[in-house]
């Protein structure tokens, strides 16, 4: 099979490389990407991809797990021994367990077919953003929305009140904090903040989340912050607001 790499739309926009072996999908996101600013190249294999990707370094990875010549777990593996570029996975509805292994092999976040155009942009633009720089400046502070996490005071406010986390919290809450624009398995924030050998204890973080959200919605009675931790269920949590939800837009692909 030889290389397969077609260029549309040479716009200003940051170059996508969409990795999709199904046509219709394929033409379909490229026309998408291209009609939102994006530079759309596309690749109709694993093999192709990685070739393109090699030379030309482009700027995010949109990628089918499912492709005939090779597993796109092997594409996301091959990528990230070289580089940080941000991947975002095209899932089917019912691969729970490949997302999960997409992501702790370092893919940056997934949308599930079908999926809205909007979502899937917002998804690209916060992988691109994190992509761009680290969320905590050099004072070691992190800001999401009114919340501020200290980390050399540990402390967490949000507006002007202080509040009350065990360690344990904040621990959790720094580790999404610092993968904002990501979506951080339960596999990932367990090791983080327990350790490795407390793997399959998801429970424990569930509990330690749910309470962690509570504390923050008490500290900003009505406001925001009750939607900065996003759960993905079955998967792991995301720092929020996006204002995309996961479900199927009225442009939905
Ligand atoms: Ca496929």
């Amino acid at each position: 099979m030889g290389p397969r790499i077609t260029m549309k739309g040479a716009g200003p926009g940051p170059t996508v490389l969409v990795v999709e072996d199904d046509q219709e999908t394929r033409a379909a996101l490229v026309r998408a990407m291209v009609a939102r600013g994006y530079h759309a190249v596309e690749a109709g294999n694993g093999t192709t991809a990685l070739q393109y990707w090699a030379a030309n370094r482009p700027d995010v990875v949109l990628l089918d797990l499912g492709l005939p010549d090779m597993d796109g777990l092997d594409v996301i593996r091959r990528i990230r021994r070289d580089a940080l570029t941000p991947i975002v996975i095209l899932s089917g509805r019912y691969e729970e367990r490949e997302k999960v292994e997409a992501l702790e092999r370092g893919a940056d976040d997934y949308v599930t077919k079908p999926f809205g155009v909007d979502e899937l942009n917002a998804r690209l633009r916060v992988a691109l953003r994190r992509a761009a720089g680290p969320a905590a400046d050099t004072s070691g502070r992190v800001v999401a929305g009114p919340l501020v996490l200290d980390a050399t005071r540990h402390e967490v406010t949000v507006g002007d009140r202080l509040v009350d986390l065990t360690p344990r919290e904040f621990e959790i809450l720094r580790v999404l904090l610092e993968h904002a624009g990501r979506l951080v398995t339960k596999g990932r924030i367990l090791r983080a903040v327990w350790g490795p050998e407390y793997q399959g204890e998801d429970s424990y973080v569930y509990v330690h989340v749910s309470q962690l959200r509570r504390k923050l919605a008490a500290a900003d009675p009505g406001g925001s912050i009750r939607d900065l931790i996003v759960t993905e269920p079955g998967v792991g949590y995301r720092i929020g607001g996006l204002g995309a939800g996961h479900g199927r837009g009225a442009d939905g692909l």
